[in-house]
């Protein structure tokens, strides 16, 4: 899988693009630009073929690169549907070792409920989900959206 960077600085700002001409000059498919319209890129106005200004579309690609850069703050998982980070649904989750020390947390989006996930240490653990209680899982994940929350949960059997 090849991951296109995107150029927001190749666009001029006071011209307009067409989705064509935005997908060749940025190196994306149309159809990425045509989803980025779906996430908030709006065109200058609703006539066809849709046109869309420079500089709108160098501040949204400027806007959503920021957005990818910014780290989960403690107590949060990234949710791939909502495109930001969540607390975990009831404020717990589960911690599955992938190794001793290696290991992937896994939560539920408090407000999609979709499964997230993040790859956390064991060291890890307790800076990255403050006050979070945290069930370690040995063996293959469980967690699918069915049997969670569990009514037994363990605490952590470590420290
Ligand atoms: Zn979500």
């Amino acid at each position: 899988m090849s991951r296109r960077r995107t150029t927001p600085r190749a666009i001029k700002l006071h011209r307009t693009y067409s989705v064509e001409e935005a997908a060749r000059v940025l190196g994306v498919h149309k159809n990425s630009v045509r989803a980025w319209r779906a996430q908030g890129l709006r065109p200058i106005d609703d006539s066809r073929p849709v046109l869309f200004l420079g500089s709108e579309l160098r501040v949204f690609l400027e806007r959503r690169r920021a957005g990818r850069k910014r780290p989960c703050r403690p107590g949060t998982v990234y949710c791939f549907r909502c495109r930001e980070p969540r607390e975990p649904a009831l404020g717990m989750v589960d911690w599955n070792p992938s190794t001793a020390r290696r290991g992937n947390i896994m939560a539920l989006c408090s407000v999609c409920e979709t499964p997230m996930f993040r790859s956390v240490s064991r060291d890890q653990l307790a800076a990255v989900m403050p006050g979070i209680q945290v069930r370690i899982v040995e063996g293959p994940p469980r967690l699918d959206g069915k049997h969670f929350p569990s009514q037994n949960c363990d605490k952590p059997k470590d420290r």
